[in-house]
Order: structure tokens, then sequence, then C-alpha cells
């Protein structure tokens, strides 16, 4: 494999790979495809502030806006979150045990785990957990900060982005295809919404690092993606 092999003379041993970018452009199908290409660990760090979230919810410590934060950092210890593999090879989130893999992705979930995020609290622990799977390396992670803060010193960094309309449609046809009834001015305005308050936080914003590449796959498909990923390694390793 040619590839493989120009990966490996860009670094001898495995990588981190840091993928941060806006909500809904397509990082987690990127970040998987680059996985399975390279038989690295995919995680989800997004799927991990989700579980939080519905953690919370179910505790009812959400109501609206307001978020019973002391309840639910003192709660933090009995989350448990990992991911299980299912028998289609997917890895699926967890949470205490139990898969909640399609459950974080509905919109009340959506609606709430942006503020669930600014807890720094939450974010500790979940940093903490996202450092001890990328021990042996081998490892693509996608999120807000992973480039920045959870790894600023990962072996290559790629920041994404695409229009906003462009990725409102594509969350749309995504959870529209899983069967669930969604409108989609309600997408584009949580994504939005999204966009700025991940932006904006104190803790961790999210933000492009200094040193990330930049892919706008607005008008791109997932295998011109993967193309442009081999070109740019190819490069790095020149
Ligand atoms: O990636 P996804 O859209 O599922 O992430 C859900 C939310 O989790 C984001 O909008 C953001 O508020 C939070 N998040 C974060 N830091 C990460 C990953 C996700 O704050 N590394």
């Amino acid at each position: 494999m040619v590839f493989i092999a120009s990966i490996m003379n860009f670094r001898s041993d495995k990588l981190i790979i840091a993928i941060d970018g806006y909500s809904s452009c397509g990082k987690s199908t990127f970040a998987k495809a680059i996985a399975r290409e390279l038989s690295y660990l995919y995680i989800d760090s997004g799927a991990m502030y989700r579980a939080v979230t519905l953690f919370a919810i179910r505790n009812h410590f959400i109501n609206g806006e307001k978020i019973k934060t002391g309840k639910l950092v003192g709660a933090l210890d009995s989350i448990n979150i990992d991911f299980k593999r299912n028998s289609n090879g997917k890895y699926e989130t967890c949470l205490n045990g139990e898969n909640i893999e399609n459950e974080i992705r509905e919109v009340k979930v959506s609606e709430s785990v942006s503020n669930i995020s600014t807890i720094k609290e939450v974010r500790l622990k979940l940093v903490h957990l996202q450092r001890n799977l990328a021990k042996n390396k081998g490892i693509v992670m996608d999120g807000r900060d992973i480039g920045t803060t959870v790894f600023p010193d990962a072996d290559l960094k790629i920041f994404m982005t695409a229009e906003p309309e462009i990725r409102a449609r594509r969350r749309f046809d995504e959870l529209t295809a899983k069967g669930l009834h969604v409108e989609f001015r309600e997408i584009m305005k949580n994504i939005e919404e999204r966009d700025i308050k991940d932006s904006s936080r104190k803790i961790s914003p999210l933000r492009k690092a200094d040193d990330a590449i930049v892919l706008d796959n607005s008008y791109m498909t997932p295998e011109e993606q993967m193309v442009w990923f081999r070109e740019l390694i190819k490069q790095l390793s020149g």
C-alpha cells in the first residue's frame, strides 16, 4: 500500500490526528474514513459531551437554559462513558454500560450540549478520558478543542469548515434518513447557536490551532476529501 508507506515516512511511529471544526461539517465521516484507512482508533469527543448532557437531562439537571451545575458536577464521578463495538464493527457510545448512540443525536441533546460543555469540571473529566484513550497513539479524534487543548502536540491537525446552509442540509438529511422528524429551520438555528456558543465560551473555545490545516468541504464529496487527505500526507512526507 503506497499510502500507508508514505504516512510511515511522515513519522515512523503511530500518529495522533486531531480534527476540529464547526457543527455538522462532516468531521466524524471524514475522521472515521481516515481511521479506517490507517487502522487507527476513531474517537468522537462530541459524543462524550452529548453523553454527559443526556445524563443531565435524565436526572433533571437541565431546565431550558438553566443547569443545576453543582448537582451535575457532584454526580460526575458516577458517569462512565465508553465505546463498544457493535456487530457491524462500528463503535457506539455507552453511558454506564447502556448503548445511547442514537439517543445522544436527538434534538433535545443537541439543544443543551453546548451549555453543558461550558462547565469546567465536565471538560476536565472528558479531556482526561480523551488523553487516556490516546495513550498508544494511532488515533483520530474529532471535536472542537482537540488540536488546541486535548492534543496541542498532535502530529497532524485539520480544521474543518463548510457553509452553514450546506451543513444544516447534511444534518437534516442524516436525521430524516434515520426516520427522525425534524424541521430544517430548527436544525439551521441549532447549528448557528452552537457555533456561536462553542466559539465564544471561556474555556477551550472552538478555534483553529495555529498549526492546523484548513479543509473547507462545502463542495466536496467524502471521496474527494479522502483524495485531499492522501495528497496532504504525500506532501507532508515529502
Ligand atoms: O461534535 P458534536 O456536534 O456532536 O458535538 C456536540 C457539542 O459538544 C458541540 O456543539 C460542543 O458544544 C461540544 N464539544 C466540545 N468539545 C469537543 C467536542 C464537542 O465542547 N471536543
